[in-house]
Parts: structure tokens; sequence; C-alpha cells
């Protein structure tokens, strides 16, 4: 039986009575970007919490590879190859950049190749051995990527890694996100630039409100009156 890599099912994730998500369903296959775009609040940093196992959904399932995972945590999902960037990086910062890639590693897919050198992968390998707690935004940021990609995941949540970026920087990233989905990792890439997005896919859903308002193409989205309701509203 084929199955998608991803099926997230009418989701629904309440914070003391307000919905940040009110039903949502999306689905990635294998080896494809899913975008999702729309305005701060609209929900995406929650609904990549609710699949990555930070929070547990209130309504609705996770399933990935066939397999009802709703609940899990983050640890056993990062375990079974699902792995996500944080909008707000956090490394550890009493490590060195090395060590906390090779942390991430132990809580990774265990007997499954994935990017065999993470931090050249990011563009970090000339400061391995230093602290992270010296690094700017952008290489907190990178190694946040190697951090997820040290665990070999099948399934990749990228949230707004393109913020703060220079343009080389973006098209550098763009191309490894896409070296990624081509390797057959399935994405979800959040990112507010669709400049960047609409390097990476067309298929794309605008969230508000914690709703999906859209699904399609972004040139269809840049049509679509709702979705420009929502941008020209901003
Ligand atoms: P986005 O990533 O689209 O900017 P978020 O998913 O971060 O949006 O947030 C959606 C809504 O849910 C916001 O109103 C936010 O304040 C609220 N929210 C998110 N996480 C929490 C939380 N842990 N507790 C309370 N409210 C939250
Ligand atoms: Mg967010």
């Amino acid at each position: 039986m084929s199955h998608k890599l991803l099926e997230v099912t009418q989701v629904v994730k309440v914070f003391g009575g307000f919905r940040a998500l009110d039903g949502v369903t999306v689905q990635v296959d294998a080896g494809e970007i899913l975008g999702i775009v729309g305005p701060n609040g609209s929900g995406k940093t929650t609904l990549i919490n609710v699949i990555s196992g930070l929070y547990r959904p209130d309504r609705g399932t996770v399933h990935y590879q066939g397999r009802d995972v709703t609940g899990w945590n983050p640890t056993r999902l990062a375990r079974r190859g699902i792995n996500r960037t944080f909008q707000l990086p956090k490394p550890f910062k009493s490590l060195t950049v090395e060590q906390n890639v090779d942390l991430a590693a132990h809580y990774g897919k265990k007997g499954r190749p994935g990017i065999a050198d993470p931090l050249e992968f990011a563009g970090l390998s000339n400061i391995r051995q230093q602290s992270a707690s010296q690094l700017t935004t952008a290489q907190q940021k990178a190694l946040d990527l190697a951090r997820a990609l040290a665990t070999a995941p099948d399934l990749l949540l990228v949230d707004e890694l393109a913020a703060g970026l220079n343009p080389v920087e973006l098209d550098a990233l763009a191309q490894k996100l896409l070296f990624l989905a081509h390797q057959g990792m399935g994405l979800i890439v959040i990112e507010h630039l669709l400049g960047f997005v609409n390097q990476l896919t067309q298929r794309v859903v605008v969230m508000n409100a914690g709703r999906e308002i859209f699904e399609g193409t972004l040139t269809q989205a840049a049509e679509n009156p709702e979705v420009v309701a929502v941008y020209m509203g901003e």
C-alpha cells in the first residue's frame, strides 16, 4: 500500500480557549517541498510544533510513513526520522559547534545514512571547534540546520531559516534545501520571503488565523482574493 510521507488531518491546537490551529490538513510526499506562508500568528510554527511532537494536538491526527504518530514525543519522532529547525535556535552554548551536532546525532535515526558531514553541508566546517556561544544569528541558524540533519531525517520541517540572510546566502540555502528534496527527503518550508519559496516549490499552503485558506501554486495564490486580502490587510 502506498501512502504519503506525512498526513496531517484536521489538527486542532487550543491555548487557553484560543484556537492556534483550527482544523489543519496537509500532506507531504517523499522528495517534495511544501511551502507554508501566512501572516505572523497564523499558526505556522504551532503546526510544526505539533508535527515534531513538541505539542500534542487537541484533535486530529498525524500519520508518518503510514503510522499514526499523534502525540509521540520529539525524541521518538526524531528516531523515526522527523526533525525540524527552530525559528529561534537555541544551541547549547557551553558546547562547541561540533559537539552540538554530535549530540543531536545521538538522538537520530540509527542505521540510515544521512548527510555525511552536516556541518560542512551547512557551511560551518571552518568553525567546528568554536563555542556555540560565539555564533552570529545566521551561524546559529546554519548550526540548527546541521543539528537537524545530523539525525538523518526523512521529513525536515524548516521554520523561517532564511530570515536575515543576504541574497547570496538565500540562494545558497535554497540550493541546499532543493538538494535534500532531490535526495528523497520530504520538506515543509515556512518562509515569509515569497521569492525564496518560489525558488523551492510551486506548492504552497496559505494559513490565516489557524486555518488553511488556500492550497495550490504560488502563482494561483497571488490571484486568490482571500489570500490577497490577508496580505493587503497586514
Ligand atoms: P506563526 O508561526 O504563524 O507566526 P504561531 O504558530 O507561532 O504563529 O502562533 C499562532 C498563535 O498561537 C499566536 O497567537 C500565538 O501567540 C499563539 N501561541 C503559540 N504558541 C503558544 C503557546 N505555547 N501558548 C499560548 N499561545 C501560543
Ligand atoms: Mg512562527
